[in-house]
This record gives C-alpha cells, sequence and structure tokens, in this order.
C-alpha cells in the first residue's frame, strides 16, 4: 500500500462552529498560514443551536453583582456590529441581524421586579425602560391591553447565525476541510483526516487548536463540562408576532427565553429556552411541552396556545470545566505543549476566545507566514449545517 499523503501546515483548527471559524478568520486575515477541519457541517454543533443572541452581560448581572462575565461581554454588541458594518477585526458584511435588541421583561412578581431594578441600574447606558404596553418600542408580541410588567431594551442585538456562518464559509472556503470522520490527533503531533476516497491523509501542523465543542472530549488536559439543555420549539398562525426578550424570573437566569425565527418554508418560529430548558432537562417531551404551554398560558394568556404546535430536542453546551459546575466567566483555553484546547462559552464570546488565543502564537514560535493554499484544492468543503426547526427528525404535536 502506498504511503499516505503528508500536508505541512502551520496552524490546523479542528471545528467549524464559531470558535474556529472566527479564529480560522481572524488568522488568515492576519497571514497565518491556517486551515479549519469540519468532520460534520459547518455550526452542526452547538453553534446553529444559539439563540444568536450578542450578550452584552445584562442578563448576567441580575442579582446586582457586575461579575468578570458581565465585564468581559459588555463590549460584544459593538464588537459584532463593526465586524457586521465591515469595520471590525473581521468582515462580517452579508451577515444579517434577525433585531436590534433583546428586550428584558419582568412579570409583576417581586423578586422578578427586583431583578430588573438592579439590571437597570447597573447596566445604566446599555438598558431602557420601555414606557408601556403601548409604547412604540415594545415588541408586538407584548402590546396587548393585559400585558402586566416592565420591559427594558437591551443593547444586545440577535444575529441570523447561519448566515454569519454563510458568510465565514465563502470568504475562508478555500481554507476549510471536510474530513468524513473526526480529525484524529496522533502521538507525534500528527492528524489523520479521512478524505471521501476513503484513504486517509495525514496532516503535521506546527500547531493544532481544538475549537472542536464536545468533540474536545478526547484531550485529557482540556476539561471540559457538559451542560444539558432541553429546548423547546413553537410554532402556528396563533404565535403573537416576533419576540426576542428574556423573562425575568427570582434567578439570575430567565425564566423564558424567547427568540424568533422563520424556518426553510417561511413559517415563524419561536425558540424557547432559559430555565424551561435547563429545568426541562429533567422531564421527557411529553411533560417538556406540557410545562412550556403552562409557562406561556401564565406569561401571555390572552394567545391561544391550543392552535400552537410544539416540538422539543436535547444539546449539550460543551465548556471548560468550573468547581461549581456552572457557566465559566469567560472563554477558556488551555494548552498542552503545541496543542490548543478552547470553548468560547459563548457564541457572542468567540472574537474574545480568537484573540486569546492569537496572543499565544508569538511564544509558540508561530509567525504570519501567507501560503498558497492551491495544495489543497481537491479537497471537498464541508456543507453548512441547518437550524434545529428545519431538522426532519423533530416531532410537532
Ligand atoms: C441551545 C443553545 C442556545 C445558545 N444560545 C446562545 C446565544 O443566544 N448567544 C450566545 O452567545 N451563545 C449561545 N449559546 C452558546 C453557543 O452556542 C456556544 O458557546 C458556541 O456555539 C460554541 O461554539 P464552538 O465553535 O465552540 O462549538 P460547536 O458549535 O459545538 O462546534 C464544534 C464543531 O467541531 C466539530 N468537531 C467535533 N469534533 C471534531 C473532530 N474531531 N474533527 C473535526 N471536527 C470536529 C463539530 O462537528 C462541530 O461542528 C447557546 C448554546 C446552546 C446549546
Amino acid at each position: 500500500m502506498s504511503a499516505p499523503t503528508v500536508f505541512q501546515v502551520d496552524i490546523a483548527i479542528i471545528g467549524g462552529g464559531i470558535a474556529g471559524l472566527w479564529l480560522l478568520a481572524q488568522l488568515r486575515e492576519h497571514g497565518y498560514d491556517a486551515v479549519l477541519i469540519e468532520s460534520s457541517a459547518l455550526g452542526a454543533g452547538q453553534t446553529l443551536c444559539a439563540q444568536g443572541i450578542i450578550h452584552g452581560g445584562t442578563k448576567y448581572s441580575l442579582h446586582g453583582q457586575f461579575s468578570t462575565s458581565a465585564a468581559a461581554i459588555a463590549d460584544m454588541p459593538a464588537l459584532w456590529r463593526r465586524c457586521m458594518a465591515g469595520a471590525g477585526e473581521i468582515d462580517l458584511r452579508g451577515a444579517r441581524l434577525l433585531a436590534e435588541h433583546q428586550y428584558l421583561w419582568a412579570t409583576q412578581a417581586p423578586t422578578s421586579r427586583l431583578a430588573a431594578f438592579f439590571a437597570s441600574k447597573l447596566m445604566r447606558g446599555r438598558v431602557e425602560k420601555v414606557a408601556g404596553s403601548t409604547a412604540l418600542d415594545m415588541p408586538a408580541a407584548l402590546q396587548h391591553p393585559r400585558f402586566r410588567g416592565t420591559a427594558y431594551q437591551l443593547d444586545e442585538p440577535i444575529v441570523a447565525v447561519d448566515s454569519v456562518l454563510a458568510v465565514l464559509a465563502e470568504r475562508y472556503q478555500a481554507a476549510l476541510l471536510a474530513s468524513q470522520g473526526p480529525a484524529i490527533l496522533k502521538a507525534d503531533g500528527s492528524l489523520t483526516l479521512h478524505h471521501p476516497d476513503g484513504l486517509p491523509r495525514v496532516m503535521r501542523p506546527a500547531l493544532t487548536v481544538f475549537t472542536a465543542g464536545a468533540g474536545n472530549a478526547g484531550l485529557p488536559w482540556a476539561s471540559l463540562q457538559l451542560r444539558p439543555l432541553h429546548m423547546v420549539l413553537a410554532r402556528g398562525t396563533a404565535l403573537p408576532g416576533l419576540l426576542y426578550a428574556h423573562c425575568l424570573g427570582a434567578s439570575d437566569l430567565p425564566r423564558l427565553t424567547v427568540t424568533s425565527h422563520y424556518d426553510a418554508q417561511g413559517r415563524l418560529i419561536w425558540y424557547l429556552g432559559g430555565a424551561l430548558a435547563e429545568e426541562g432537562v429533567a422531564r421527557d417531551r411529553a411533560a417538556q411541552i406540557r410545562a412550556t404551554r403552562r409557562e406561556l398560558r401564565t406569561l401571555l394568556p390572552w394567545v391561544d396556545w391550543n392552535a400552537v404546535q410544539f416540538a422539543t430536542f436535547t444539546v449539550q453546551r460543551a465548556e471548560a470545566r468550573q468547581a461549581d459546575g456552572r457557566r465559566p466567566s469567560g472563554p477558556g483555553v488551555f494548552r498542552d505543549g503545541r496543542v490548543i484546547a478552547a470553548w468560547p462559552t459563548k457564541m457572542a464570546l468567540a472574537p474574545l476566545l480568537a484573540r486569546q488565543i492569537e496572543a499565544l502564537l508569538p511564544d509558540l514560535g508561530m509567525r504570519p507566514r501567507p501560503r498558497d493554499l492551491s495544495r489543497l484544492a481537491d479537497w471537498p468543503r464541508p456543507a453548512l449545517g441547518v437550524y434545529p426547526w428545519d431538522r426532519e427528525d423533530l416531532e410537532w404535536s
């Protein structure tokens, strides 16, 4: 049997979610010889399951503490907006915003009102109180005489995640490689990739960066935690229009987070997370749908929820392990020799993660060195993944 073809690259990035794609874009813009290998489809891990909210930290300040995570996240909305306008660290022109603002909506419960109060004090300048249920800036879904509570407009845009991935995939297409199975790291630092012709290929990177989400689990020195969610999708003409909002409960976790999307057939979808999805992990599908109907009837009682269909699915968030098992306050980056493993913690934090990784490169002897990618021209390119609401295996009822 002939020896497998060997490719040399300076930096191989494993995993084409938002973390890997952002890093690839940044490194290539700065002249590094970087390529990205994806074994499934771009965004097919957590990224296309994201609600698309570019957090500015508000939801992390609900209990009166401006935590490390809020400080790190605060600049992200402006940074993403600059990139989408073509004036940022990477060029995201062509990517779309679904909405300019996420809302924070406090129900009448005293604990909830208190949490909203703290949020508004701490986040002055980044939170605007909406005057009342008839105010023009009140989301259409909440403009109802029976709406009770207070709404705040956050400086947190919502991106169409597929459009971000599509822009990056097109711009850096020549540096994207599809592997028919997971890229495997050998003890000598080489990578085994699976070409569709059935013959394995060997890549010898000077540095390998795993941004493989749950796929980083194979690296024992990069300790991973998985936190599950039981997300809910709702569709039907009874949905009261577009809504992008966190509904505040008593804790620092919104009781419900709603974002709105359109499926491939143009139907409006409400995508529901927050405490409903965290606590829903203990419920099976039927119980989760019952809990969702109860919650929605309580919060938006004027909507005919019997006319709405629901589907659910579970997904794991992959992050750096924390002693208390809670969400890390920022990206997690680990290194073992010439291999890095990283998790952004939030899609919104992919730019911070890319900066942190790039800052390690000089000490590892890595320098910008633009190289022609024609040696990889024959590789197939990974496809874009699909949104959860367009999956064919979902059961709606
Ligand atoms: C339900 C949900 C909602 C969320 N909402 C938001 C939100 O609104 N805002 C926000 O900022 N964040 C949100 N997040 C968090 C955000 O989605 C993640 O932090 C982010 O997408 C992680 O991106 P990633 O690139 O690290 O991982 P992933 O998106 O999981 O990508 C990893 C990729 O690596 C590939 N891969 C794995 N192993 C290998 C291998 N050996 N070889 C080659 N490829 C491999 C996988 O196929 C996958 O494509 C949400 C997360 C979930 C689950």
